[in-house]
C-alpha cells in the first residue's frame, strides 16, 4: 500500500454513518402505499456523505420518496467499471420481540443494533466510506485507477427491486453498467466445526411463484367428500411439504460443499461429500444432518423447492367449495427450466392439479474464474489466514438479478467477520430479531473491501 490510512478514524466514520442509516426506518412492506419504503432520508444521509467527500451523487426516484443514489469515482477507462450496490430498505421489525430499539442504531456489547445492520445498510455505509477514500485517494494524486468505481445504493430490493436496481438498470443504464458488480451475500464469517470459511456468492436461485388449482364436485356441508377440493389440496400439501423435489447439484455447490468437506473432520467430511451425489443425497439430509437450519439449507441449495404459502377455498361453512388453490413461492436453480420444474411440482404434489406460473424470474450464475474472485478471495486470506473463501449459491434473490441483466458478473461481497465465541452469526441475524453487527467484525469488513476495490482498480 502506497497510502497510509488511519483505520481507527474510517472505521469510527463508517459506525457512525451506519447507525445514522440505522434510525432510518426505511421499512419496505411492499405495498407501494405512500410512506411504504421511504429511502429518502437514508438516500440523503449517504449523498451527503459522498458530497462531504467531493463526489456529486445522482438521486433517482421512480416514486416518490423511493429514492436511488448513484456516484461513481472516475478511473483512465483503460478497464470498464466496478459497481458496489446495497440496498437502503430493510424488513419489518417488531420492537416488542428486540432487546434494543431496532431502529435506536444503538450500540451494546460491542455491536450495533438495529434492523438493517446485516441486511444491508452496513455494506451501504462500508461502500460509502470506501468511495470517499478512494475520492481523497485519487484528489490527493495517491492512486490512480484503471476503472471508474461506482457505487450505487438502491430502494425496494425486498420487494422484488422495481423501484430500485430494476429501475436503475431500465432506465439508467449507463449509470450503472460495469463488468463486475460486488453487493449482498457473502464474505461474512461462517463458523463451523471449530473452522471457518468465507462464502462468496457467486449464484442464485430463480424465481418460480406458481399457483395450484384443485377441483372438486361442489356440495352441502353436511356430506363429507373425500374427494372434495379442499381434501385434494390439502393432502397435495401435505405430500410436498414433507417430500423433497429431486436434487441437482450444480456445480458452484458441488465445489462449495467438497471445499467445507476438505477442511472438516470425520465424520462431517464424508457426510458434506456424500450429499453432493443425487441418488442419496436427500437420505444424507434426512438421517445424518442433525442441525434442521443445516439441513433445509443445504436441502434448498440441492434442489429446486417449492413452500406453500397462500391457501384460498370456500367462503361459507356449511358449503364444500368446487376449489382449492394454493400459491407456491418455488426457487429454481441454475440450469433448471421452467418446464421441467413444473413437472416435478406435479410430481411432488399429486391428484393432477392445474398449475398456472404468476412470476417468474431466471436464476443467475457467475463463473468464479475471473481475476475478481481470485482478487477478493486473496484479500480475504490476507485478512484472515485462517478462513477460507468458497464460492457458494444462494437460495434466494439480490439485485444481481438485475445487475445480470446487463451483462454484469454479480458477486456477494459484504465482507464481516464475527466471533465465533458468541452465539451470533449471519444466518440468524438476516431478517431476524436482535439483528446486529459486531463493530470490530465490521471495521475489518470495510478494510476488506476497501483494499478489495482499490487493489483490483488502481
Ligand atoms: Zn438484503
Amino acid at each position: 500500500m502506497t497510502t497510509t490510512i488511519d483505520w481507527s478514524r474510517e472505521g469510527d466514520t463508517c459506525i457512525a454513518l451506519l447507525r445514522d442509516l440505522i434510525r432510518v426506518p426505511s421499512v419496505n412492506r411492499g405495498t407501494r402505499d405512500e410512506g411504504d419504503g421511504n429511502e429518502r432520508p437514508a438516500a440523503e444521509r449517504v449523498a451527503q456523505h459522498l458530497r462531504d467527500a467531493g463526489l456529486e451523487p445522482k438521486l433517482l426516484e421512480k416514486q416518490k420518496g423511493r429514492t436511488n443514489v448513484v456516484t461513481r469515482v472516475k478511473g483512465d477507462g483503460s478497464k470498464p467499471p466496478l459497481l458496489l450496490n446495497a440496498h437502503l430498505d430493510v424488513v419489518e421489525a417488531d420492537a416488542k420481540s428486540w432487546k434494543h430499539d431496532p431502529f435506536g442504531g444503538e450500540i451494546h456489547d460491542g455491536y450495533v443494533w438495529g434492523r438493517g445492520a446485516i441486511d444491508m445498510k452496513h455494506m451501504a455505509a462500508m461502500s460509502a466510506c470506501v468511495m470517499a477514500m478512494l475520492a481523497n485517494d485519487v484528489k490527493q494524486g495517491k492512486k490512480k485507477l484503471s476503472r471508474d468505481v461506482v457505487f450505487a445504493a438502491v430502494a425496494d430490493e425486498e420487494a422484488g427491486c422495481e423501484l430500485g436496481s430494476s429501475f436503475l438498470c431500465d432506465e439508467h443504464a449507463d449509470e450503472v453498467r460495469a463488468e463486475y458488480m460486488l453487493g449482498e451475500i457473502g464474505a461474512f464469517s461462517l463458523h463451523l466445526f471449530g473452522r471457518t470459511f468465507y462464502p462468496i456468492q457467486v449464484a442464485e436461485k430463480g424465481v418460480c411463484w406458481v399457483r395450484a388449482t384443485y377441483e372438486g364436485t361442489p356440495g352441502h356441508g353436511s356430506m363429507p367428500d373425500p374427494e372434495s377440493a379442499v381434501v385434494r389440496l390439502a393432502t397435495a400439501i401435505k405430500r410436498l411439504g414433507r417430500g423433497r423435489l429431486p436434487m441437482h447439484p450444480t456445480e458452484v455447490v458441488t465445489g462449495f460443499l467438497h471445499g467445507l468437506a476438505q477442511e472438516l473432520p470425520s465424520p462431517q467430511r464424508h457426510v458434506l461429500r456424500r450429499l453432493t451425489t443425487p441418488q442419496i443425497a436427500s437420505l444424507i439430509l434426512d438421517h445424518l444432518v442433525r442441525d434442521p437450519i443445516q439441513r433445509r439449507s443445504f436441502g434448498a441449495m440441492l434442489s429446486n423447492t417449492a413452500s406453500p404459502t397462500v391457501v384460498r377455498a370456500g367462503s361459507k361453512v356449511n358449503v364444500i367449495p368446487g376449489r382449492a388453490t394454493v400459491d407456491l413461492d418455488g426457487r429454481t436453480l441454475p440450469g433448471q427450466s421452467e418446464s421441467a420444474f413444473l413437472e416435478e411440482l406435479r410430481e411432488a404434489l399429486g391428484g393432477d392439479p392445474q398449475l398456472e406460473v404468476l412470476r417468474s424470474l431466471p436464476a443467475v450464475e457467475a463463473t468464479s474464474k475471473t481475476p475478481l474472485f481470485d482478487h477478493l478471495a486473496a484479500t480475504v486470506r490476507r485478512h484472515d489466514p485462517t478462513g477460507h473463501p468458497l464460492p457458494y449459491l444462494i437460495p434466494g434473490f439480490t439485485d444481481a438479478k438485475a445487475y445480470a441483466r446487463l451483462g454484469t458478473t454479480c458477486y456477494g461481497f459484504a465482507p464481516v467477520k464475527f466471533d465465533p465465541t458468541h452465539d451470533v452469526n449471519f444466518t440468524k441475524m438476516y431478517h431476524g430479531h436482535d439483528e446486529r453487527v459486531p463493530v470490530d467484525g465490521l471495521k475489518w469488513g470495510l478494510r476488506v473491501l476497501y483494499e478489495a476495490v482499490s487493489g483490483f482498480c488502481a
